[in-house]
């Protein structure tokens, strides 16, 4: 199997005349791991759907390995997709589940045995061959989904949030071993998740959309590490985002000002003095005592301990710093559950390098705040 490039090029789609997608360019080399992150509404599965041929763009277009798709119907094209719901024959085995295609396609009996045999290997699926869906679990249905779409040897796989039915702990091993699968056959994933663990723990790179337009792409690091937009820097991870003001700017770093300090900050090219936003991971912050020396070259932001809570791997430091919501600082527990020594009401000083503090630039999309945060916060 090989895999497929897919460039989207200003692809629209509107339902009723509310747009969902809204000219979107995108370049999705072969052979990767891309995923479409974003939260629900902002047009991932549409954008997916008409990749498939499932959904018909009101303009754009849609090409494979160079070649515009967008007028084929969804069997002409070298794509499968595999859905949440597996969608699986309850009446046949996991076999003659996936042989089902091959059937279709008229391919010999020797061949189809061949490669339903290797499909089910791939999937770890061997063993249970001649059971029915009902007898599987909800992990292994979506095995035998993933079976079945393979057996086809597309060159694209379309993939819609296939681990969404499945609980945590079965996810996250689903997640690694999809992760694996890709690697060995080497075709394209297009995998649609509104779970940005899942994107960063899967990806090659990452598509993060909202209101139906891109509003970054890169590899999990660097969306992570170096968000543009300050809906990104909500989306993925805990954040800290502030409004800002960028005073001068130059070569990636720039003065800003924020929470009543100047600030040293890391920004990208299309950065300019101005209105803005800063985000600062919860990780990248130290806190100390008021009264100890700041290291050099370090930011500080003064402030005073509002809720300091436990939370077994770290301890989250909440400190007002004179804005609307708290500073979250995430210090992990290496000394234990006594690693924090500061008390609510302790004045402190937030420290931490420019690097870590990143301009944004401000998103029209709202951001979506760290649900893990926002639940701390109502306990503090
Ligand atoms: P989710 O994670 O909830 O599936 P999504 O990001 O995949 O969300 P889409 O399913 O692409 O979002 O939907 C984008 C927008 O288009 C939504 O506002 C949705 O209500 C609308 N939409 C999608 N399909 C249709 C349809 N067949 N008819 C009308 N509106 C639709």
């Amino acid at each position: 199997m090989k895999g497929g490039a897919i460039r989207l090029e200003q692809l629209a789609k509107s339902f009723d005349g509310v747009p969902a997608v809204t000219g979107i360019d995108l370049d999705i080399p072969a052979g990767q791991f891309y995923s479409l992150l974003g939260a629900s509404g902002c047009g991932k599965t549409t954008t997916l759907r008409m990749i498939a041929g499932f959904e018909k763009p009101d303009s754009g277009r849609i090409l494979l390995d160079g070649r515009d798709v967008a007028q084929d119907p969804p069997h002409k094209r070298p794509v499968n997709t595999v859905f949440q719901t597996y969608a699986l024959f309850p009446f046949m085995t996991v076999w003659d589940n996936v042989a089902f295609g091959l059937k279709y396609q008229k391919a010999a009996k020797e061949e189809t045995k061949r490669r339903v045999g290797e499909a089910l290997e791939l999937a770890r699926m061997s063993e249970f061959a001649k059971r029915k869906p009902a007898q599987l679990s909800g992990g292994q249905q979506q095995r035998v989904a993933l079976a079945r779409a393979l057996v086809l040897r597309p060159k694209v796989l379309l993939l819609d949030e296939p681990l969404g039915a499945l609980d945590a702990k079965l996810r996250k091993q689903l997640q690694l071993e999809l992760r694996a699968l890709q690697r060995e056959v080497g075709i394209t994933f297009v995998y649609v998740t509104h779970d940005q663990e899942e994107a960063l723990t899967m990806s090659d790179q990452i598509a993060v959309l909202a209101e139906g337009r891109i509003e970054q792409v890169g590899p999990p690091q660097e969306i992570y590490s170096a968000p543009a937009t300050t809906f990104v820097a909500g989306f993925l991870g805990a954040a800290n985002i502030f409004e800002a003001k960028v005073l001068e700017c130059d070569n990636g770093s720039a003065v800003c000002s924020a929470l009543d300090t100047r600030l040293g900050a890391a920004v990208d090219h299309s950065a300019a003095p101005g209105d803005a936003a800063i985000v600062i991971r919860p990780e990248r912050i130290t806190v100390q005592g008021a009264d100890e020396p700041i290291g050099q070259g370090r930011n500080a932001i003064a402030g005073v301990v509002a809720a300091v809570i436990f939370l077994g791997h770290c301890t989250q430091v909440h400190v007002d710093v004179g804005a609307s919501t708290p500073l979250v600082v995430e210090v992990p527990n290496h000394a234990g559950p006594g690693s924090v020594r500061h008390q609510p009401g302790e004045r402190v000083n937030c420290v931490c390098t420019h690097d870590a503090v990143r301009v944004l630039h401000r998103s029209s999309a709202p951001v979506i705040a760290d649900p893990v945060a926002e639940d701390a916060l109502s306990v503090s």
